[in-house]
């Protein structure tokens, strides 16, 4: 299958509501694991890369991989740069082949960020690229929040509108009690932002920091809106765990045993994640 557009993928996701997980794939095991559970389940999957890898893994090593999954998947599969900090990084990621980038210029003013990612659209667009951009500040942990409270950051659903029409980027960010890494305490997720969003703009919605909930919320969060589901911090702990667990079962001692048991352990988890966000041919 060719290396599908993220917007495709996603606006087919926003029309029949169902979710797309985004999942890291910046390493091969990662890669093959979550490109085998896209196949197998017959689900669009958006492969990311992330600068949280880096400088472990490099960009310039990880985009060829990634977008070489993509071409090789039969599922339809999209590569993603997550969080771009600047233009040149996006330009870069874009040479390298991927064919979606996020730009995060949500804690610029808000003209100024409309002003970059304006810029960044632009860009991309002329280079066959999806741009994604987030408004409304999505925090580093629940408990990063200053004392205005969490719902001072949260996505103003009319700004929201200006913002989408003024900066043609495709998918937006938004920020409704979610956050990225662990949450501390019971998440507070307001399911009316994005009820309220998703009614005033016609493109799709990303929830960032999206694991670490209550299986039983995904479906509700996917019904109220949200599009892309950008999934890592739990996976990535969990990861640990499971490969660990997996080397001490038969007689596993070779470093290739344990790319085995990663791709296992990202292959499984991927069939998990892509069944509770709806988006696996069976529905
Ligand atoms: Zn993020």
């Amino acid at each position: 299958m060719p290396h599908v557009s993220a917007k495709e993928i996603l606006v087919d996701g926003r029309k029949r509501r169902y979710g797309v997980a985004s999942l890291m794939g910046s390493d091969i095991e990662m890669c093959i694991g979550l490109c085998r559970a896209a196949e197998d389940t017959g689900s669009p999957l958006l492969l990311v890369y992330n600068q949280e890898v880096n400088p472990s893994i490099p960009m310039e090593y990880s985009i060829p991989m990634i977008v070489n999954a993509a071409r090789q998947s039969k599922a339809p599969v999209a590569t993603v740069l997550d969080h771009g900090h600047s233009l040149e990084q996006v330009q870069q990621a874009i040479s390298l082949g991927i064919n979606t980038v996020m730009f995060d210029g949500s804690s610029l003013p808000y003209e100024e960020n409309i002003a970059r990612t304006r810029e960044i659209v632009t860009y991309g667009h002329a280079h066959g690229a999806s741009v994604e951009a987030e408004l409304g500040s999505i925090s580093g942990s629940a408990v990063d929040y200053t004392s205005a409270g969490p719902e001072a950051h949260y996505t103003n659903p009319d700004v929201a509108a200006d913002f989408v029409q003024k900066t043609g980027v495709d998918f937006l960010a938004i920020s409704f009690g979610n956050a990225h890494g662990v949450y501390h305490g019971v998440p507070k997720i307001d399911l009316d932002i994005v009820r309220e969003v998703y009614k005033k703009v016609s493109i799709p919605l990303v929830m960032h920091g999206a694991s670490g909930l209550p299986d039983a919320m995904y479906p509700e969060i996917i019904k109220a809106g949200i599009t892309k589901v950008c999934y890592y911090t739990a996976m990535a702990r969990a990861a640990v765990t499971g490969i660990m667990q997996c080397m001490q079962t038969g007689e596993k001692s070779a470093y290739h045993d344990m790319v085995e048991c990663s791709i296992n352990f990202f292959y499984e988890e991927g069939k998990r994640l892509m069944s509770l966000f709806m988006s696996t041919a069976s529905g």
